[in-house]
């Protein structure tokens, strides 16, 4: 799945936090939860497990048809006897 939002939000301090980039680590105002990853992967911290709700968002999949190359298709070499 497609990440489109890495986002948090702590039920102690009320803050939505956000993280936008890869190394974009953002820590809450009572520094309860954080998030980091941006959009390439999900990590979070946090005290307690009830100290975060989750709010991230992901794209429904699309699913991709790949064209086979002809380039990979080796052809055998054509042999001829008499
Ligand atoms: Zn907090």
């Amino acid at each position: 799945m497609t990440l489109t939002r890495n986002a948090a939000k702590c039920t102690k301090c009320g803050d939505t936090i956000e993280s936008k980039h890869v190394h974009d680590w953002v820590t809450c105002l009572c520094k309860a939860i954080f998030v980091d990853g941006g959009l390439e992967y999900l990590r979070r911290g946090y005290v307690h497990e009830d100290d975060i709700i989750e709010l991230s968002e992901y794209a429904p999949e699309l699913s991709v048809v790949e064209e086979p190359s002809n380039d990979r298709i080796s052809q055998p070499p054509s042999i001829e006897e008499d």
